[in-house]
């Protein structure tokens, strides 16, 4: 049986939505029933607060599955559940969304990959033997070429940019293929599935004058078929994002339409089941 798809939401500059872009994605494939390991690979801990998981004082985090032994540290051990979220009188249920979360102590695990001499497999040998236990794993790393950025991107079969639609995010677009070309020889098996601009920017019936033109270098940079809807920067995603829920639970699935777009890229990857 195949295994499960490992998606990883790259970007080298902080902002450019890959907690955002993870975060959704998993909401999105959860309500259809999918079960989710989501791993936080970055030290600022974004995808950990934003699913509200609390890190307990006597529970392993990525720290730990990534720098001690099997023996040491099980990895099942360190996955949390996302608690279920109250929004009004509804009940927002995260039964199939689970966590290896990471605090800012992840930022060490660097030295120790960097001693490793294997930062671009130790995560994706750590989650191949359980990935089976969910339909899709979702990585989240850090913004910055570290370790942490590295072993992130070989834990991926899936790959997706999201980058802002500014000209920081042309750069940081940039980067992160420079990036995935400098490793794709070492990880045949990776694929860009495509590249999300975040936080577009449109008046009325027209995108900014900033976002076209970036929209426009993006689709230059990467070809037609690896454009993929843009985010509308909109306050929505960031309530949502506070709320712990999504644009669709606040009554505007249309807001996610890049997030089905990019969902139904992944299909043909995910177990036949579903
Ligand atoms: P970092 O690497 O620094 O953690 P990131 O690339 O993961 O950043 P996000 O955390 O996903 O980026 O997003 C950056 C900020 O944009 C967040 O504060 C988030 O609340 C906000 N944001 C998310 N979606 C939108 C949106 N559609 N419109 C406006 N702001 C948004």
């Amino acid at each position: 049986m195949p295994i499960p798809p490992t998606v990883v939401s790259l970007g080298l500059a902080g902002g450019q939505g890959k907690s955002t872009v993870a975060l959704m994605l998993g909401r999105y494939l959860g309500r259809l029933g999918i079960p989710v390991l989501f791993v936080d690979c970055d030290p600022q801990s974004s995808l950990t607060s934003f699913l509200g998981v609390q890190v307990q004082p006597d529970t392993p985090t990525l720290l730990e599955v990534l720098t001690q032994p099997e023996e040491k540290t099980k990895i099942l051990d360190a996955i949390a559940s996302v608690p279920d979220v109250k929004l009004g009188d509804r009940t927002i249920n995260n039964t199939n969304l689970f966590l290896i979360p990471s605090d800012d102590g992840l930022e060490s695990a660097n030295y120790k990959l960097a001693s490793s001499g294997l930062s671009l497999f130790i995560l994706r040998n750590r989650l191949q033997p359980i990935v089976s236990n969910f339909g899709v794993a979702i990585v989240d790393p850090p913004p910055e070429r570290s370790h942490l950025a590295q072993t992130s991107l070989g834990a991926g079969d899936r790959w997706v940019i999201p980058a802002e639609s500014n000209v920081k995010g042309v750069q940081s677009l940039l980067r992160t293929m420079e990036l995935i070309k400098e490793f794709k020889t070492a990880l045949p098996y990776g694929e860009l599935l495509g590249v999300v601009p975040f936080r577009a920017r449109w008046t009325g019936r027209h995108p900014t004058n900033a976002t076209k033109t970036s929209i426009d270098t993006i689709r230059q940079l990467v070809g037609s078929e690896l454009m993929l809807p843009h985010i509308l920067e909109s306050d929505v995603f960031k309530n949502a994002i506070n709320q712990r829920v999504a644009p669709t639970d606040l009554g505007q699935p249309n807001l996610e339409y890049a997030i089905h777009v990019l969902a139904q890229r992944l299909k043909p990857a995910l177990p036949e089941e579903y």
